[in-house]
């Protein structure tokens, strides 16, 4: 009697184990149980294409319509898991059910950090995490409209890039003194300022939110002391996992569901993928990844750990952001200690910052730099050596580094 396996979570780290499992022979039944509509689909496009209105719904579902079905995969939408036993290997759903596990995989994902201050509950506070956020945040995103957005990081900076081009008044309010600090070099961070204001963005830098003023919906954001209009609230200020299930259940959390590099918890039972996790990075320390390719990769681990033919995890992590016609790539982890090496010139839009560890590549920025980051990501894999002043040099092809 083939085993059965239990999902929780219905994102992109769920919809890869899937595949994997069935491309690795298991042939049990799979339930995959999914709190939000809809079935897997890709979150990217939320704040990029899909918000700007030039990527159909369509096209953000990782999976067909019958590809379930004919893997042989239960879909449970609109049900929440609110508990697991693991001494009886049962899941409870939020209709009362309980479902009986042989393995469960935990792809619970992050929830959105919420804003704190007076105000952050009034109608017109908007977050972006899934379909239903962008369908709210699109029916009062128009032209004319005075959007404050809080935080720059990838999200709200996503954000403010289609609101500029759709004619939106944009203000990004940032406590910290730069933009994405938490993930790039200050070039890139430099780079990007200059590049919203271009296109009309006000940037309030060192401007934490104190306040969200409005009668019976948002009138205005009060940062720094200033009252500054505004219509619509946009938040971005980080997630957190959604490890909450799998604290109760006993299993080890720190900020994330603790698993080792192939995808294992504490229990020999129960594997967890994806931005939900806490493992042991390629580098050594425990780290939580929240970007598709950890979600990918762990969830392949995952799968081929629960067949029986584990694979240690050490894959480079890498990440993009699309803002405008740049595209930022990134590879690896860098650290404030880095050496970091400029590779073209920024007033061209097109460069990478390279962050040398002991004389190795440890990693790339590259903006609309498709060969100095997949380049990089090769170097960054094998552990290269290389010259500073070589990286730096545009008459040596990026191809020739490797
Ligand atoms: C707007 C946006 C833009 C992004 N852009 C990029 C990008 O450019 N590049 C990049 O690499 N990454 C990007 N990301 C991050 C990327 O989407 C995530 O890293 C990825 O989706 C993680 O996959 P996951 O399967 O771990 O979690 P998710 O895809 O978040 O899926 C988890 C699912 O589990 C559900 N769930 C949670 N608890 C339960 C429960 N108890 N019962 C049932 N269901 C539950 C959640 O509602 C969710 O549907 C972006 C994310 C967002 C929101």
């Amino acid at each position: 009697m083939s085993e059965s396996l239990v999902i929780i979570g219905a994102g992109q780290a769920a919809a890869q184990a899937i595949q994997s499992l069935r491309a690795e022979g298991f042939a049990g039944p799979i339930t995959l149980i999914g709190d939000e509509a809809y079935a897997p689909y890709q979150r990217p496009p939320l704040s990029k294409a899909y918000l700007l209105g030039s990527f159909a719904r369509e096209r953000l579902f990782l999976k067909g319509d019958h590809y379930y079905s004919e893997a042989g995969c239960e879909l449970l939408l609109n049900t929440s898991a609110t508990a697991i036993d693991r001494a009886k290997k049962t899941v409870t759903l939020s209709d009362g059910r309980t479902l009986s596990y042989d393995k469960l995989l935990l792809a619970t994902g992050t929830k959105v950090r919420k804003l704190r201050c007076p105000g952050a509950e009034l109608p017109g506070v908007h977050y972006l995490r899934d379909i239903a956020d962008v369908d709210g945040l699109q029916a009062v995103f128009q032209a004319g409209k005075r959007i404050a957005i809080v935080g720059g990081g990838y999200i709200g900076l996503e954000v403010a890039a289609v609101g500029a081009k759709r004619g939106l008044d944009v203000t990004v309010f940032e406590a910290m003194d730069r933009l994405m600090a938490r993930a790039v070099s200050v070039p890139v961070s430099d780079f990007y300022a200059a590049e919203h204001e271009k296109f009309g963005v006000k940037l309030k830098l060192r401007t934490g939110v104190e306040a969200i003023e409005g009668s019976g919906k948002v009138e205005a954001v009060v940062a720094g002391g200033v009252r500054y209009p505004a219509n619509i609230v946009l938040v971005g200020i980080g997630v957190l996992p959604n490890d909450a299930l799998a604290r109760a259940a006993g299993l080890a959390c720190e900020d994330g569901i603790v698993v080792d590099q192939n995808a294992r918890t504490g229990d020999p039972a129960i594997f967890a993928a994806g931005d939900c996790t806490r493992h042991i990075g390629r580098e050594g320390t425990a780290i939580r990844l929240e970007c598709v390719q950890n979600a990918i990769d762990q969830a392949k681990h995952a799968a081929l750990a629960m067949v029986e033919r584990p694979k240690t995890y050490s894959e480079v992590p890498w990440f993009w952001s699309d803002q405008y016609d740049l595209k930022l790539q990134i590879a690896g982890l860098a650290r404030p200690s880095d050496h970091i090496v400029l590779r073209g010139d920024v007033a061209s839009r097109k460069f990478a910052v390279f962050h040398l560890r002991d004389g190795a590549v440890a990693a790339v920025e590259a903006v609309n730099a498709a060969p100095e980051y997949l380049v990089g990501k090769k170097l960054i894999a094998q552990g290269t050596k290389i010259a500073p002043e070589k990286l730096a040099d545009l008459s040596i092809p990026m191809k020739q580094m490797a």
